[in-house]
């Protein structure tokens, strides 16, 4: 592992989302004696239930090994009058913006977050000062849908350091499931190796990359945050912006078609099997 062979080994962070592939990054990292320095969790405070219910089952078990505890980090409104995501589409009568086929919400909830933490963390302050970069450890698996993510994330860091960017000679972006070659079947395995439960999909509950079956479970599971999607899609339907590139959370489709229509869970899990 050539990234981590600088001596002394520059400050790693882990980017948590609390889902399979960054649990088993977790979980393949200690396997190889791999501890990080930093492990971060940007809490839009929209995950579904299930998954800060694992927040305790992984602290434990991150204790067990001697890593460092999850460190959450939210977004903090300087002027405004939200500070949740699900706030800012209320407040102002919208979606979030991967309903509109932009990335901000991401951007602003979960990225900024964690970049503001790093910038103001001792290690990291003390390495660029040395002329070190930060290495942070991104959960992407080894399979072809993160093989895609990972070469765009690669196009943004280059164009990044064409521009002259400052996170350019600050960062070094490491993905060591792909580079150990854990695709997701090897993530639930590993997981599941070392005793741990299967973490559920780790996403905002309303998130519009949601599949039509994800959100029919939702429904079913947690009727009260579905029903919090419809009103939020609904003020967005009818506000001063109204929804003129989308349908809704489901982008070509709304949540509200799904009310009465259950059928399409079915049509949606029967378009995932074909070749
Ligand atoms: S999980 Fe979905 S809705 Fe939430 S920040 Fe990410 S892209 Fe946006």
């Amino acid at each position: 592992m050539t990234i981590l062979n600088a001596e002394p080994r520059p400050p790693l962070v882990v980017s948590y989302g609390v889902g399979i592939d960054s649990t088993a990054m977790l979980v393949a990292m200690y396997l190889r004696g791999i501890r990080p320095d930093l492990i971060l969790f940007a809490d839009a405070a929209a995950e579904k239930p299930e998954t800060y219910a694992y927040l305790p089952i992984i602290s434990k078990w991150l204790k067990k090994v001697g890593f460092p505890p999850i460190t959450t980090v939210r977004y903090e409104p300087t002027r405004a009058p939200y500070s949740t995501l699900e706030g800012k589409c209320f407040a102002n009568e919208t979606l979030p913006s991967l309903a509109f086929g932009k990335h901000s919400c991401s951007i602003v909830f979960k990225a900024q977050p964690q970049d503001r933490y790093v910038q103001s963390w001792q290690p990291a302050l003390d390495a660029w000062a040395a002329g070190r970069k930060v290495i942070r450890a991104i959960g992407y698996d080894n399979g072809e849908q993160d093989c895609r993510r990972r070469a765009k994330a690669d196009r943004a860091v280059e164009k990044k350091a064409q521009a002259g960017h400052k996170d350019a000679t600050r960062y070094d972006y490491w993905y060591p499931l792909q580079e150990w070659g854990i695709d997701r079947f090897r993530c639930l395995l590993l997981i599941s190796h070392v005793g741990l439960p299967l973490p559920t999909k780790s996403a905002c509950w309303f998130c519009p990359a949601s599949k039509k079956s994800e959100v029919i479970q939702l429904r079913d599971k947690h009727p009260a945050l579905f029903w919090r999607g419809i009103a939020m899609e609904d003020r967005a339907r009818e506000g001063k912006h109204g929804l003129r590139s989308t349908q809704g959370l489901g982008r070509t489709w709304s949540w509200r078609e799904l009310i009465s229509v259950n059928a399409l869970a079915v049509v949606d899990e029967v378009e995932t099997l074909r070749p």
